[in-house]
């Protein structure tokens, strides 16, 4: 029997740099699936390099209506609503890699992460951010995707996020890019030694054994 995959929860204050993080981990581990949200965004441009980003890729860039229906139909395992949009992880994807041994991420925000792991126990949760206030406001305008207010609106959400911190699992400091990655490879991987993951191995190996012992 194959064990299932681990599911890992990552979120953070946006300008933590989660996104490049999570494309590091997969261009260097196999065994990851990063799962694509919905959302009732628009695409963002990013006004240094002229990147836009793209359907299917970056997210699902779809309608609040379109929203709506896959609420109604259950289709995602929880949504939640950030500077007036929606955002919300489909559900098969999910369900489908973990069955398949994947280690699943999802890259969402704290309200989300909280339901995510009231439905999923087993969720390990894991709060990446950068070494201090100053460097996420420098962070923010570099990346140059977000005029003056919105970032002082991302700002603003930081504080609120940041009261979330102590309900995770792993606090993931992301000074340097190439150390963070090790280390929450490290973490997610780590989980699986815990007993509630061995579950089939653990029974395996107790059968095997008596059976060696029959008759002894
Ligand atoms: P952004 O607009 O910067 O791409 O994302 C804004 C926030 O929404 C980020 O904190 C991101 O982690 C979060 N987010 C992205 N997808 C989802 C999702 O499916 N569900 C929830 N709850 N949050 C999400």
């Amino acid at each position: 029997m194959k064990e299932k995959g681990i599911l890992t929860v990552v979120s953070g204050f946006s300008g933590a740099g989660k996104g490049t993080l999570m494309k590091r981990l997969c261009a260097r581990y196999d065994n990851y699936a990063l799962s694509i949200s919905a959302t009732t965004r628009k695409p963002r441009v990013n006004k240094t390099t002229g990147e836009c980003e793209v359907d299917g890729v970056d997210y699902f860039f779809i309608d609040k209506a379109e929203f709506e229906n896959m609420i109604d139909n259950d289709q995602l395992i929880e949504y939640a609503s950030y500077q007036d949009n929606y955002y919300g992880t489909p559900k098969k994807y999910v369900e489908d890699m973990l069955a398949d041994g994947r280690d699943v991420i999802l890259e969402i925000e704290v309200q989300g992460a909280g339901k995510v792991k009231a439905k999923l126990p087993d969720t390990v949760r894991v709060f990446v951010t950068p070494p201090s206030a100053a460097e996420l406001s420098r962070r923010l305008i570099n990346r140059g995707t977000e005029d003056e207010s919105q970032i002082r609106g991302r700002l603003r959400r930081a504080t609120e996020e940041a009261e979330y911190m102590p309900a995770y699992d792993y606090i993931l400091i992301n000074d340097d890019l190439e150390s963070t990655v090790d280390r929450l490879h490290s973490i997610i991987q780590s989980q699986k030694s815990k007993t509630n993951f061995c579950e089939h191995m653990i029974s395996e190996i107790t059968n095997d054994l008596k059976e060696h012992m029959k008759g002894d």
